[in-house]
């Protein structure tokens, strides 16, 4: 069956090639014991404050969640320093992406942003406008003077996305060269901050800018250093008008009271954050040793992932898969070199190095 209705800009979409399952790959090659180190999560898993306020909570299954989520809302204002009416929640940062494509551009429009940047960019983009505008990058991160001379010489340009710390490369951009970009961005330009692994680099966020910039959108996600992928909640924070106009176009309960609860009890818990910061610094330095020790080329990373050359990117994806070794493969990001590895647990890092040396030779 063809389904001709489909708007033609998704025609364009190449599907997003979804992480398999335990099972799946239990079902496809026979494996026993599974290292995923695809996605970025926290191996450590999340607060235990976070399992008590979800436990609590659960004879309210039957009950709609607060579609406001003004309890999670007033504590993330504590603790931001802004207040709850420039928050929005989502269902994952991904959902509010998707929102705010959908909310300010047009068919015409043009959205901007970086070559080896997010790969749902394109996803949220495309099936709003079939116009993005990719900016060659720089020693793997971002080119912002190059950005910025985009911005202004694209007709319609109506957002430029940035993400700090950067996925899959790990770099990051200083600050104070975000605040001169941000201040030449025409004011009728959005610029959205992916800050997913700000946690990591907590000095770069640009939640402060919001304050004076009407135009700037910072994304954050619970998904990543916190730990709570399966529970899909995020949170935009802007000038109160966009939040607003977010707030009319998200559905009425887009998160749920599970996620409430344990975001608050999450963000409140910021020494799990310290502990599990110094923990993936001191992994991360062991994953260096290892790659350093089999002579392959990586790019240092700020955030809890590594992205790392192993000449055929795909070749080696397939064959740590085959020993039960899950990582991302980057032909995707037009990196067809590489592979990127999250910082896992001590004993699943050696399993990779093993497993890397072992297929490399
Ligand atoms: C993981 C990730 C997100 C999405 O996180 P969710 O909150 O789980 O939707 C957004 N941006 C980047 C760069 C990410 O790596």
């Amino acid at each position: 069956m063809t389904i001709q209705s489909v708007n033609h800009s998704i025609e364009q979409l190449k599907a997003y090639e979804m992480d398999k399952s335990n099972e799946e790959l239990t079902r496809e090659y026979g494996l026993g014991d599974i290292v995923k180190l695809a996605s970025n999560e926290n191996p450590t898993g999340c607060s235990p404050h976070v399992t008590l306020a979800i436990t609590s909570k659960l004879g309210e299954l039957s009950r709609y969640p607060d579609g406001a989520g003004q309890g999670l809302k007033q504590a993330l204002a504590d603790f931001l320093g802004c207040e709850t009416k420039q928050i929005v929640l989502g269902n994952g940062s991904n959902e509010l992406l998707n929102n705010i494509t959908a909310s300010f551009a047009d068919g015409d429009d043009v959205i901007v942003y970086s070559q080896y940047a997010f790969s749902d960019y394109e996803l949220a983009s495309l099936g709003i406008s079939e116009r993005t505008q990719q900016v060659a990058a720089k020693n793997f991160a971002h080119d912002l003077p190059a950005m910025l001379e985009t911005v202004n010489q694209t007709a319609n340009c109506k957002m430029v996305i940035i993400t700090n710390p950067n996925n899959p490369t790990g770099t990051v951009l200083a600050k104070d060269d975000l605040i001169k970009f941000i201040k030449k961005v025409p004011s009728e330009v959005l610029v959205v901050i992916d800050e997913a692994y700000i946690e990591f680099a907590p000095t770069l966020s640009c939640v402060d800018l919001t304050q004076e910039y009407d135009n700037v959108i910072v994304l954050r996600s619970f998904s990543k250093a916190y730990g709570l992928a399966a529970l899909r909640i995020g949170y935009a924070v802007s000038s109160a008008s966009i939040a607003e106009i977010l707030n009319y176009t998200r559905q009425s309960f887009n998160t749920s009271t599970l996620a409430h609860a344990a975001a608050t009890a999450a963000i409140k818990d910021q020494h799990f954050i310290n502990q599990y910061l110094a923990f993936n610094h001191e992994q991360k330095q062991a994953l260096y040793d290892g790659l350093d020790s089999l002579g392959v080329v990586y790019v240092k990373s700020a955030t809890n992932f590594v992205m790392v050359n192993v000449g055929d990117g795909m070749d080696i994806y397939q064959s740590l898969i085959e020993q039960g070794v899950v990582v991302r493969p980057m032909v995707g990001y037009g990196l067809p070199a590489w592979i990127r590895v999250s910082v896992g647990l001590p004993e699943e890092i050696n399993r990779f190095l093993d497993t890397l040396a072992q297929v490399l030779s």
